[in-house]
């Protein structure tokens, strides 16, 4: 019998780069998603096929020698190896796919493929899995199968995803909190639809910078040096491991900031914390790009923006602008006009709303 699976993107609202840094962030799942069909095969062949791509692509579940081929596949077979070798054993199925994340924009698609399909497989098969054992598969699979070495963010809130609500999450100790969204406010994602070369490379490399920094404050991770304890060690650090650190340092504790004061309702003051999460990246962080600068500059001038910032792993890719809901439509036309007449560039604006996390489709 076919089954039906989705898992949805997501979008950062502040805390960029402190997740593999063991610190915060303060995600929302979005009404963007992955959906899986998933038809239980009688073999123990895997086959994957996706509406966005010509290819299909088959495996056997048991073969030991499975190698990433460096390709979209690579996701969903990452995570039905890890499944299948780490307690949960998988039946043979074809999956296809369908997505309405747009791809490489920095609002998970990766993760969303992932968490779909191995919830599907781990439910065909049987299993019913936590939604932090399929999080945890599912980074494992992107980071040792795919190569990437994202942090946990991405799979924890495509599967821990609450309607109109963001999540504040510790990265170290996975411990999250449910923060609801202010219903006068709309998030609204800007798509600079530029994604510039160095994404790949760039992000390892902070990643190193970052296990430097704190290896010369002798500290496991970033997470654990306070802002005094910064202002001793500063001065000794290179400069360009320092503003790393900085950012981070700055971030995580932002980030905690921001979530309290959005509990609240502190629209306005969570926005001056977006903003300045922006400065930081662009200018310590250096993972910005002019397009996304002018994107968030463009929306700064236009009334009912509480605040904006670059989102996801930066050098392209989109923001994130909480907007005042009665001024969603004039900033759409405004920022789109006016980013087009800069760059000649038209940008897609979506207007979401936080949803839950991954689950089966009933109808
Ligand atoms: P992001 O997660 O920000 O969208 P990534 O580079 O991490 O960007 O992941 C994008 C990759 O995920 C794509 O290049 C593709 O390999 C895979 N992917 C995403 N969505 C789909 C889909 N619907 N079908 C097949 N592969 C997909
Ligand atoms: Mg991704």
């Amino acid at each position: 019998m076919r089954r039906s699976f989705s898992a949805p993107g997501r979008v950062n609202l502040i805390g960029e780069h402190t997740d593999y840094n063991d610190g915060f962030v303060f995600p929302a799942a979005i009404d963007f998603a992955a959906t899986v069909e998933i038809t239980p095969r009688s073999d123990r062949i895997v086959e994957l096929a996706s509406e966005h791509y010509p290819d299909t692509f088959s495996f056997p579940l048991d073969d030991p020698d499975a190698k990433a081929r460096r390709c979209w596949t690579d996701y969903a077979q990452g995570v039905a190896l890890v499944l299948h070798h780490s307690g949960y054993p998988l039946s043979g199925a074809d999956l296809f796919i369908r997505s309405s994340v747009p791809v490489g924009a920095g609002l998970s698609s990766s993760a969303a493929l992932e968490v779909s399909c191995g919830l599907a497989l781990a439910a065909i098969s049987g299993h019913s899995i936590s939604r932090l054992d399929l999080a945890k598969a599912c980074l494992e699979a992107e980071n040792e199968f795919v190569g990437m070495r994202c942090g946990i963010m991405d799979q924890f809130v495509s599967t821990h995803g609450c309607a109109d609500s963001a999540i504040l999450l510790d990265c170290r100790s996975l411990e999250y909190r449910v923060v609801p969204l202010p219903a006068s406010a709309r998030l609204v994602i800007c798509n600079t639809m530029v994604k510039h070369q160095l994404a790949g490379s760039a992000y390892n490399e902070r990643r190193q910078d970052c296990e430097t920094a704190a290896h010369q404050m002798g500290v496991p991770s970033l997470r654990d040096v306070t802002a005094a304890m910064f202002a001793e060690f500063a001065d000794a650090l290179p400069a360009r491991i320092r503003l790393r650190a900085q950012h981070v340092i700055q971030e995580i504790e932002r980030t905690e900031r921001a979530a309290d004061v959005l509990m609240m309702g502190g629209l306005t003051l969570f926005g001056r914390y977006m903003y300045e999460s922006h400065e930081s990246l662009r200018d310590a962080y250096e993972v910005s790009c002019a397009e996304l600068d002018l994107m968030v500059e463009l929306a700064r001038v236009q009334p009912g923006v509480f605040g904006a910032r670059m989102t996801g792993a930066g050098f392209g890719g989109c923001t994130i602008n909480l907007v005042d809901a009665q001024y969603v439509n004039q900033f759409r036309h405004e920022v789109a006009a006016a980013y087009h007449e800069a760059t000649g560039i038209a940008p897609d604006i979506y207007v979401c709303r936080a949803v839950q996390g991954a689950h089966e489709i009933t109808t």
